[in-house]
């Protein structure tokens, strides 16, 4: 099994036989090249982790990160400034995969997503070359990675615009897991009648050790003003309260040991009471160390290739497993996740950066063989 936040990249199918560790962009380009002429693509790794330099220009308010960065470098680096770039749950994770696949964020309804303060992304192709796409140059792969993942190339940097953050305060209110229909509605109530968009956090159904639901708030404020917006849930008489002022770089820390590491997702346009009970449901008997939460999301910024975009909330789960039955497998999956138009629009920027589907590890969009316009040709 790989190593979490190792910052890698696979190319095709996990059959792993080689990792090449890169140091450069030089490296990532012959490791590409390298696995394309040879055929390695199912069996070969990028271990991007020594390319995790940060570099800051606090004047411009931007951070020029490696691909193989984490956010807990990010944060080390910026925090001193009071600055950040709204990353995902994890700061073990890599900062590449989190922009590059559009996840969700603890203050995704006041900052947005990571992909949406991205300014530019110098990516390595296919063809072993190093492009940078950005506003105004290779706008159709600059469009695609803002939800499209790693199906393009792999980012040797990013570069994103930072945000002044004076103070963030982390609330953690816990009842034993009985309470949670009532704490789950009551949440959702909240968000949904107008709690300000700096509150952020959600609602986690965990076995830590014993069965308890918590509600978690992250507001960017002092934490009077936190208390008065989750005066709901307060008022719900938590068995143990949590409120203090701390560093968005300390968040996950603060909410103490645990993988954030989702490994499914299911997403819903609203969440009324049937979707509550079903949520407890999944909770009963979950595994120690297993985990349920809902966020909710934020309203999406630009047209970007962000799966379910309209869904007002997520569920996400560690140790357990969310599939919607309903859903098809392959490219049909894709098409319901992304929507018909983006699909197919992401499906055209694979076949001109990646015709020969050499990146197609997750949520692979298959290149749009039968559906190019004339004037769309294959970059090689
Ligand atoms: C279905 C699912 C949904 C998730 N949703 C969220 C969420 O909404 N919010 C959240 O905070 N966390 C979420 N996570 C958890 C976590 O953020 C991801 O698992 C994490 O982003 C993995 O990145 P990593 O680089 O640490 O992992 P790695 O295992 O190092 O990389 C995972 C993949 O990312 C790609 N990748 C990594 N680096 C690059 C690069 N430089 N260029 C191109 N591609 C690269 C490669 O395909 C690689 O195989 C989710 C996880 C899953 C499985």
């Amino acid at each position: 099994m790989r190593p979490r936040g190792f910052g890698g990249v696979l190319l095709g199918a996990p059959q792993l036989a080689l990792t090449a560790q890169c140091e450069t962009v030089a490296d990532v380009q012959a490791a590409v090249t390298y696995a394309v002429q040879n055929e390695l693509g199912d069996c070969l790794r990028l271990d991007l982790q020594r390319m995790n330099s940060v570099q800051l220009d606090l004047d411009a308010r931007i951070a020029r990160v490696g691909g193989g960065a984490t956010w807990r470098d990010l944060y080390r680096a910026t925090q001193p400034f009071c600055m950040l770039t709204p990353g995902g749950r994890d700061t073990t994770a890599g900062i590449a995969e989190t922009a590059l696949s559009a996840h969700s964020g603890w203050l995704e309804r006041k900052l947005g997503l990571a992909a949406d303060a991205l300014i530019s992304v110098e990516l390595v192709t296919a063809a072993g070359e190093l492009l940078i796409a950005d506003e105004t140059r290779n706008t159709d792969l600059f469009w695609a990675l803002h939800g499209g993942g790693a199906n393009f190339g792999v980012a040797s940097a990013l570069t994103f615009r930072l945000t002044q953050v004076p103070t963030t305060t982390l609330a953690v209110l816990t009842w034993p897991a009985a309470a949670a229909p009532t704490v789950i509605r009551t949440y959702r109530d909240l968000i949904e009648t107008g709690a300000p968009s700096s509150l952020g956090g959600g609602v986690l159904l965990v076995n830590d050790p014993r069965p308890v639901v918590r509600a978690i708030a992250v507001y960017l404020g002092g934490p009077e003003e936190t208390a008065a917006v989750f005066a709901p849930m307060f008022a719900l008489s938590p068995e143990t309260t949590m409120l203090r002022e701390t560093p968005y770089a300390n968040l996950q820390p603060a909410l103490g040991p645990g993988s954030w590491k989702a490994c499914s997702e299911r997403y819903f346009p609203a969440f009324p009471d049937p979707e509550v009970s079903a949520l407890c449901d999944d909770a009963h008997g979950m595994g120690a160390g297993a985990w349920l939460a809902l966020w909710p999301r934020g309203v999406r910024r630009g047209d970007w290739p962000v799966v379910y975009r309209d869904a007002s909330w997520v569920v996400e789960g560690y140790g357990v497993s969310l599939e919607d039955p309903c859903l098809q497998a392959g490219q049909a999956r894709l098409v319901a996740e992304y929507g018909p138009r983006n699909y197919e629009r992401l499906a055209r920027v694979k076949c001109r950066y990646d015709p020969e589907n050499v990146f197609r590890v997750s949520r692979n969009v298959e290149p749009a063989w039968c559906s190019w316009p004339a004037t769309i040709a294959p970059r090689r």
